[in-house]
């Protein structure tokens, strides 16, 4: 037994936790080698026990909602990781809905729109916990969250419960001011408006059709690779159509047939062929267009 999981028998927490938790159970790739540690909180109270711990040892952490947006390499974590899974709830008052962190975000436009709420209708069927969109600042159909979240409450190494208005202003495309910031998102709070049901139900068909043709649903993946960038004319889908890598691979991983700008597990992938194909990519555009992709998915655990 290592000094980690010593160290955690010793202070007898309350929290959930595994030990040695393959993380591909836990990754929309359906990638990622084990993880020292991964709790589970399902209260507040087990996110400050175990985030304490985190802090007080020294101990590297890594919090996460749905792993909707992440590579976790082969070799897996090290330290702790903090999934909110099991840390989720929604409660509605008139034009506001609040959720905790690790709630699916698909279970608030369900809820809402069935409420007669749009707003968040946009993210239909987009996979990742209200967490995981707010610190990503997800957006889908030219929708950010941002441009719907009143509030949030936040842990940070003060291990007390902070509520924070948010600041339009200090989020932008795919950014949020929680990146690069030691802190787990508890909660967030969003300012709806009333709308028709039976629009709502409509629009959420019309981006389910959406994004069934462009391949989302057919095989593990992480959504869109790269960011789009207004400077490169089109979409980073489009330009990377352009140089014909639709169904390019590199081991188990390859360029969706349906959407260049997604890469699927075949079934075999490694976050190592997942990677190289993701700089291949990159290199390709680069010597044609002299553009440098941004990568949305993020690399997480050892050796990445
Ligand atoms: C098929 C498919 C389609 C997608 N389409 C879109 C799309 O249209 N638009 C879009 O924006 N994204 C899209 N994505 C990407 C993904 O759905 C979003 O980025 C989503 O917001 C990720 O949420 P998550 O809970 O899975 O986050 P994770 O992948 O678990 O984590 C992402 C980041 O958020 C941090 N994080 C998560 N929860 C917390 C928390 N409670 N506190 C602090 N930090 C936290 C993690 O540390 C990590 O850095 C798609 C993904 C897939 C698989």
């Amino acid at each position: 037994m290592n000094t980690l999981q010593k160290a955690l028998k010793k202070i007898n927490i309350a929290c959930p936790f595994a030990f040695n938790e393959p993380m591909h159970l836990h990754t929309s790739f359906k990638i990622g080698g084990p993880a020292d540690v991964f709790a589970r909180p399902k209260h507040e109270n087990h996110i400050k026990e175990i985030f304490s711990f985190c802090l007080k040892n020294n101990i590297p952490y890594f919090s996460m909602g749905c792993g909707a947006n992440i590579l976790v390499s082969d070799k897996g974590i090290r330290g702790v990781v903090i999934s909110l899974e099991d840390f989720s709830g929604i409660s509605i008052n008139k034009l506001k809905v609040t959720a905790l962190s690790g709630t699916p975000l698909q279970t608030v436009v369900e809820e809402t729109c069935k409420h007669g709420l749009g707003g968040l209708d946009a993210f239909h069927k987009m996979p990742g916990s209200v967490g995981g969109a707010v610190w990503m600042n997800a957006r889908c159909y030219n929708v950010s969250i941002s441009d719907l979240l009143e509030c949030v409450e936040i842990i940070d190494d003060s291990l007390e419960i902070k509520r924070m208005a948010v600041a339009k202003h200090e989020f932008s495309y795919k950014r949020s001011p929680f990146q690069n910031q030691r802190l787990i998102i508890v909660k967030g709070t969003f300012k709806l408006e009333n709308a028709d049901p039976e629009d709502l139900k409509k629009r959420m068909e019309e981006i389910y059709n959406d994004r069934r043709n462009k391949g989302h649903f057919l095989y593990p993946c992480a959504g869109s690779v790269f960011k789009n960038n207004r400077d490169f004319g089109m979409p980073s889908g489009r330009l990377i159509d352009t140089l014909n890598l639709k169904g390019y691979r590199i081991g188990g991983a390859r360029v969706s047939p349906q959407h260049a700008n997604i890469i699927i597990n075949t079934g075999t992938a490694k976050a190592r062929d997942v990677k190289a194909l993701i700089e291949y990519i990159q290199q390709q555009v680069f010597k044609h267009y002299g553009f440098q992709l941004e990568k949305e998915i993020l690399y997480v655990g050892e050796g990445l």
